[in-house]
């Protein structure tokens, strides 16, 4: 359960500084950065810790609901900062304790969000606990709001039944549009993705399948 956890009433009241210090800028007293690469579910981290060195100019933030799994991602990033402090590594990345499929917006602002990555979320098999599912049509929407014009959204899984259902939702959602596979084949973060992440790695021991289905966020229509 989820509900003795805190949200920031907006994301400026978020001590960002406590996450990401390097990034501090004691003369402006700001940060100098915000986050634009979330990892949704993010689990052990394994991610996370792929991508920083792929994005030294990027703030990560790893969402995580469990807390065992959020304190565990919390000690690795504190080793690996320890030891790479020579070269500043690993600055960029941290993760935060949090229900993803709440108060989004209490975490970033409308467009601040470059990337969205949802690796193998739990799948919610049975017909009755598909609206658990993290992709829905109304947290698209808070997605949407978060992502900017550009932004992509990758999504991998190993049930196929899930990846055919994100694909429906993003399909029908008006703020999405599907990448080719030639996109997803020159793409880093989707080599990346799909081999970094814990459970990608189990899925690779299983020699199981992994489907992968990206999306960029389409511009606002114009009111009329
Ligand atoms: N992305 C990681 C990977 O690929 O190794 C973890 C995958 S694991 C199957 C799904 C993760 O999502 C779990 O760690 C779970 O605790 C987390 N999770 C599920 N619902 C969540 C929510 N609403 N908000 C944040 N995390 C959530």
């Amino acid at each position: 359960s989820d509900h003795q956890l805190e949200y920031p009433v907006s994301p400026d009241d978020m001590d960002w500084q406590k996450l990401y210090p390097h990034f501090f800028d004691v003369g402006t007293n700001r940060m100098s950065k915000q986050v634009t690469i979330a990892d949704i579910g993010c689990g052990f981290g394994g991610l996370l810790i792929d991508l920083s060195p792929e994005f030294p100019e990027n703030l990560i933030l790893g969402m995580e609901i469990r807390v065992q799994v959020t304190n565990y991602v919390e000690d690795r990033i504190i080793a690996l900062r320890s030891n790479n402090a020579a070269i500043n590594g690993y600055q960029n990345i941290n993760v935060l304790r949090g229900n993803s499929m709440k108060f989004l917006p209490n975490f970033f602002h409308k467009a601040q969000l470059e990337k969205m990555f949802f690796c193998f979320p739990d799948p919610h098999f049975k017909q009755r606990k598909h609206k658990a599912r993290i992709i829905t049509n109304t947290l698209l929407s808070e997605y949407a709001y978060v992502l900017k014009e550009g932004g992509v959204v990758y999504t991998i899984t190993d049930v196929l039944d899930l990846h055919e259902w994100m694909v429906k939702h993003l399909e029908e959602h008006p703020l999405f549009d599907r990448l080719s596979k030639d996109w997803e084949q020159s793409d880093k973060c989707v080599q990346i993705m799909t081999h970094a992440t814990e459970e990608g790695k189990k899925v690779e021991r299983k020699k199981g399948d992994k489907y992968v289905a990206c999306f960029v966020r389409l511009p606002n229509p114009p009111i009329v």
